[in-house]
């Protein structure tokens, strides 16, 4: 009988594991790999969106284009997660694993934030950034907070890169004299693994008139003010919101999250139960919640799975490193390397805003498109 593997969430890790896993071991195994959506979007896409440079239909690969030996695709939503016997429920029926994979991604919590609804003033959610798109044509001016709820959030650097654009947003249609962007950020600093990488994002701020207010989070909207934790009150005629993030209820429900996330060996990714692994955003690994990591966390996943099957040591690990593109505005993007995992600290390169960034990072874009969707067509993603 084939070994059947379960992967819940056709995200950055979710994609990229059953891709690995496929093609080391064609149709010779059974992976079913589940996500509730239509098609995967890029995180960094969804600043594309709100930012009027790319539509909806332009930044969502349908998971229709997916198909790789052994692996079956579902559009189901995983509703029930019983990690000790690897069963999962979906509103369709009930898949019995022995290897099970959650990577279910973070979700958005806005019961703690009054103020803050999804799908209106969030770019985090694909709605939101839609909704945003549609709002921003009509702002004429005024004060602007792009405002953070809390950490851990997805993509560290993504506020900073909102707020950047904003003022080419703004600097683009002649408001540049009369609105006042302000970041409101829960770290210290818009990229604490790499102060080289702050030290340019605040000076690029700095340049444009922003205002940095690190180690505070929003806990209300309320009307045209937006209320810190420290009790400052900012006025504000447009928020551009991260939400709360945390692990999916589903996942919570399961009873697999400590302090809102799934505890994990950061290196092996192994949970407390047998077989069953977490990659991606939902797992407490040390490293940040972004794509690249959670690409990385997934490959190391399927290589130890895959030595496993051919009875192999399984001595992959997750690296906790990679490269972050940054939009600073202007057509330039900087990057960032980060290793999180092998050296005594956090140690992050940072290379400096230019245009020539900006063909690595449609390379990113592109390079994983055709990877998991196989030939491209249409427009270039970023
Ligand atoms: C504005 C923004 C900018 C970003 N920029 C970058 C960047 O430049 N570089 C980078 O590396 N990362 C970036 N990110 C972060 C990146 O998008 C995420 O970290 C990454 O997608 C995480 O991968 P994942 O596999 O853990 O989860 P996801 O990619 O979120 O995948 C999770 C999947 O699970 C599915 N799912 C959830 N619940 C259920 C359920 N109950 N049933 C079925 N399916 C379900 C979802 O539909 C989703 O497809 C950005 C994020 C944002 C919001």
């Amino acid at each position: 009988m084939k070994t059947r593997i379960l992967i819940l969430g056709a995200g950055f890790g979710g994609l990229e594991l059953s891709t690995t896993l496929s093609e080391a071991m064609g149709d010779s195994i059974e992976v079913t790999l589940i996500d509730k959506s239509d098609g995967f979007v890029f995180g960094f896409s969804k600043l594309d969106l709100m930012f009027g440079r790319k539509s909806e239909t332009a930044i969502r690969h349908p998971y229709a284009a997916y198909a790789k030996p052994g692996v079956r695709l579902l559009r189901e939503v995983v509703t029930g997660i019983d990690a000790a016997a690897k069963q999962v429920t979906t509103d369709k029926g009930v898949h019995q694993a022995d290897i099970l994979v959650l990577a279910l991604g973070a979700d958005y919590d806005v019961s703690g934030t009054p103020g803050i609804t999804l799908g209106v003033n969030e770019f985090y959610s694909v709605s939101g950034a839609a909704h945003l798109a549609g709002v921003l044509p009509g702002f004429k001016g005024g004060d602007v907070v792009v405002g953070v709820c809390g950490a851990p959030y997805k993509c560290p650097p993504a506020p900073a890169e909102c707020a950047l654009m904003m003022h080419d947003y703004v600097k683009a249609r002649g408001l540049e004299g009369v609105t006042r962007i302000t970041l409101v950020n829960p770290l210290p600093s818009p990229v604490p693994p790499s102060p080289d990488t702050s030290k340019a994002i605040l000076a690029a701020f700095s340049e444009r008139g922003i205002t940095f207010i690190p180690n505070s989070r929003v806990t209300s909207v309320e009307g045209k003010v937006v209320v810190l934790d420290n009790g400052t009150r900012l006025p504000c005629d447009l928020f551009m919101g991260v939400p709360k993030n945390r692990a999916a209820d589903v996942v919570v429900a399961a009873g697999l999250t400590e302090g809102g996330w799934v505890p994990v060996d950061p290196y092996t990714l192994r949970t407390k139960f047998e077989g069953v692994y977490a990659v991606g955003d939902l797992a407490n690994t040390g490293v940040p919640k972004a794509g690249v990591y959670a690409e990385g966390a997934a490959r190391a996943v399927a290589a130890n799975i895959i030595s496993q099957l051919r009875g192999e040591e399984q001595t992959a690990r997750n690296p906790g490193a990679g490269s972050c593109y940054i939009e600073f505005g202007a057509n330039r993007i900087a990057r960032v390397d980060v290793d999180f995992l092998s050296g005594p600290k956090p140690f992050g390169t940072y290379h400096g805003a230019s245009e020539a960034l900006r063909i690595d990072k449609e390379a990113f874009g592109t390079s994983r498109r055709a990877r998991w969707f196989g030939a491209l067509t249409g427009e270039i993603d970023g």
